[in-house]
């Protein structure tokens, strides 16, 4: 499932291919994703100008001329193809079609981009620009990680007091967005701190050292996903997969690689989900 560095890196993909050209023609080939697609999609998009590619948690806003911004969520399984940019920035022929090409944007500058979610659990909707924060699935959303507002003494009072393990705490979209288990195991290894632990056992200041933290593994990551950016002339033209290596997670009996720890890095199932996670370093 993408994540936020994943989603940022198919938004920086997306904005140079995007922005300031015009959507020529919009195919929606069926009603619905995991929830139906706005009334008129195709019409409302045909014609459009692009004006800027943002991003909210794990959705990408693009705004349209015409004053509407157009939500994008990948989902479990969604992927982003770009072909046919004319400008080279991505030399790849269009493909042929393929089942799960559920939205196709001709852009007017010969790109097309195509969105390809085999599970359908991605969603897209229309919305007035500027609207976004009272839309639905992003009026519940805590602060952006990378944003002012999530700042140490934010997360010491979000979290003071609460009996849930930090790393639950971390997941819940409503203290912090866009948070996904895989770089809240990688936070809390840096941090030191083990994913079971309940937040009102951990001092005020290491709940507030998580916040640096999280920043650098989310900006590593994101990195990361830029350089593969600059692969795609290679690649097959698709967004936001990018290779990346962890320090816990996936590595499970794997050596810590703390200095002088080398401790196996074990795995437990927290609310169904793993966490990855060295006993020694971590406490
Ligand atoms: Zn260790």
């Amino acid at each position: 499932m993408p994540e936020l560095p994943e989603v940022e890196t198919v938004r920086r993909g997306l904005a140079p291919v995007m922005e300031g050209d015009v959507i020529a023609r919009a195919r929606v080939n069926r009603p619905d994703l995991r929830w139906p697609f706005p009334a008129d999609m195709a019409a409302r998009l045909t014609g459009q100008r692009v004006e800027r590619l943002r991003r909210r948690s794990k959705y990408i806003l693009v705004d349209l001329s015409g004053g509407e911004t157009l939500l994008i969520h990948l989902g479990m399984s969604g992927r982003m193809l770009v072909s046919g940019d004319a400008l080279g920035r991505f030399v790849h022929d269009h493909p042929a079609p393929e089942k799960h090409d559920h939205v196709v944007l001709d852009m007017e500058g010969g790109a097309r981009i195509t969105f390809n979610d085999p599970r359908r659990f991605g969603a897209m909707d229309l919305m007035p620009t500027g609207s976004e924060e009272t839309h639905k699935l992003i009026a519940p959303l805590g602060p952006e990680p990378l944003g002012n507002l999530f700042s140490e003494s934010y997360l010491i009072a979000a979290l003071k007091g609460r009996n849930t393990p930090v790393k639950a705490a971390l997941l819940d979209q409503r203290i912090v967005a866009g948070l996904g288990n895989i770089y809240v195991c990688e936070a809390l290894y840096r941090a030191r701190i083990s994913p079971a632990r309940r937040c009102r056992h951990i001092a005020a200041a290491r709940i507030g050292g998580l916040v640096p933290v999280i920043r650098d593994v989310l900006t590593d990551a994101i990195a990361a996903g830029g350089s593969s950016l600059r692969d795609y002339r290679q690649a097959d033209g698709e967004l936001g997969y990018f290779q990346h290596s962890f320090d816990v997670y996936g590595r499970e009996g794997a050596p810590c690689r703390t200095p002088d720890c080398g401790a196996p890095i074990r795995r437990i199932v927290q609310s169904g989900r793993s966490s990855f996670y060295c006993s020694q370093c971590q406490r």
